[in-house]
C-alpha cells in the first residue's frame, strides 16, 4: 500500500507539472496567435422554431495552432483569462463580429460570448460603443451572451455593467440556462432579452425525461411572462427539434441546422 501511495503521488505530481508546463507553453502561443491571425470567428446559425428562417448567428472563437492543430475554446479561454489577455482578445471578438455582421446580406443579430472577467472593469461599454460606431452596426443587432457564472462573485459592478450595456441598446442574453447554479432569481436582477436553454435539457426532453420537459415548460412560462425570447441550444436531431418546437421554444440552434463556419477573412487585426 505504501509503494502504491507513493506511486500515485508521483503520478499526480508529474501530471500537475505537465499541466503547468502545458499551460505556460500555451500562454506563450496565445501571444503569437494574436500576431499571426491564428484566431478567427466561426458563426453558427440560429433559426426560427416555426418557420426555420435564419434569425441570428453566434460568433464562436476558433484557434488553429501551428503545431497542435485546432484547440477548443473551453480549453484555451481559461488560459487567455489567466494570462490577462481576455480583454485584448474579447475586444477583438466584439469588433470583428460587428464588422462582419455589418457585411452580411441577412440583417440578423450577431451573438458574442462575454466572459465574467470582461464584465467587470469599465472597458467593455467603451469597446462596444466603439465597435458599433466603427462598423455602423445597429445596436439591436448585437447580442452579448453571458452565463450565470457572472453573478457568482456577487460583484455590484457586474449588474451595473449589464445595465450600462443595455442602455447602449444592445441585447443581453443569458446563456446555458438551467446548467449549474441556475436560479430564476438571476432573471429578476438583470434585464435579459433572451434565455438560451442548455443542451442538456434538449437531450433530456427528447429522451423522454419528464423532469426535463417540466423544467423547459417552467422556463418557457417564465420567459413568456417576462417578455423574454428563448433559444434551445445543441439541437442535433429532428426529434429534439420537434419537441422544442412543440413546447414552444422561439428559436433553435445546433448541428441539425448548421455547424459553426467561417464566413469571411478577418476584418480587424487582432492586437490593433
Ligand atoms: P457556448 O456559448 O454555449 O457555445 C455553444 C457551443 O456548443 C459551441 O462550442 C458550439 O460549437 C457547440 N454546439 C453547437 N451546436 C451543437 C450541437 O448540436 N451539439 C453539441 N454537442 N454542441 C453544439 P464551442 O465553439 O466549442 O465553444 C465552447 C464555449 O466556449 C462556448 O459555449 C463559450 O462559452 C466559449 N466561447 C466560444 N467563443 C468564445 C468567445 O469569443 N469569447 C468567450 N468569452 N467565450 C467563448
Ligand atoms: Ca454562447
Ligand atoms: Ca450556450
Ligand atoms: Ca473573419
Amino acid at each position: 500500500a505504501k509503494s502504491n501511495g507513493r506511486g500515485s503521488y508521483a503520478f499526480y505530481e508529474r501530471a500537475m507539472l505537465e499541466a503547468a508546463e502545458d499551460h505556460r507553453l500555451l500562454e506563450n502561443d496565445v501571444r503569437h496567435a494574436l500576431k499571426n491571425k491564428d484566431m478567427k470567428l466561426a458563426y453558427q446559425p440560429i433559426v426560427d422554431g416555426e418557420t426555420g428562417e435564419l434569425v441570428g448567428r453566434e460568433a464562436l472563437l476558433r484557434w488553429h495552432h501551428p503545431t497542435r492543430g485546432d484547440i477548443a475554446p473551453d480549453r484555451f479561454i481559461p488560459i487567455i483569462e489567466d494570462a490577462g489577455l481576455i480583454h485584448q482578445i474579447g475586444d477583438w471578438v466584439i469588433r470583428e463580429a460587428c464588422e462582419e455582421a455589418q457585411r452580411w446580406d441577412e440583417k440578423v443579430p450577431v451573438a458574442v460570448n462575454i466572459s465574467a472577467a470582461q464584465l467587470t472593469g469599465a472597458g467593455l461599454a467603451k469597446t462596444v460603443v466603439n465597435a458599433l460606431a466603427v462598423s455602423g452596426l445597429h445596436p439591436n443587432r448585437l447580442e452579448l451572451e453571458v452565463t450565470e457564472s457572472v453573478f457568482l462573485g456577487d460583484d455590484p459592478e457586474t449588474l451595473s455593467s449589464i445595465e450600462r450595456l443595455r442602455g447602449l441598446g444592445v441585447r443581453m442574453v443569458l446563456d446555458d440556462f438551467g446548467k449549474g447554479y441556475s436560479s430564476f432569481g438571476y432573471l429578476g436582477r438583470a434585464h435579459f432579452s433572451k434565455i438560451k436553454i442548455d443542451k442538456s435539457f434538449v437531450r433530456g426532453a427528447a429522451g423522454g425525461d419528464q423532469q426535463c420537459v417540466a423544467i423547459v415548460n417552467a422556463i418557457l412560462a417564465l420567459a413568456d411572462g417576462l417578455g423574454i425570447e428563448t433559444t434551445a441550444e445543441g439541437v442535433e436531431t429532428e426529434a429534439q427539434a420537434d419537441i422544442m418546437r412543440d413546447l414552444g421554444v422561439g428559436s433553435l440552434q445546433g448541428f441539425l441546422f448548421g455547424q459553426p463556419t467561417f464566413l469571411g477573412e478577418n476584418v480587424v487585426n487582432i492586437g490593433d
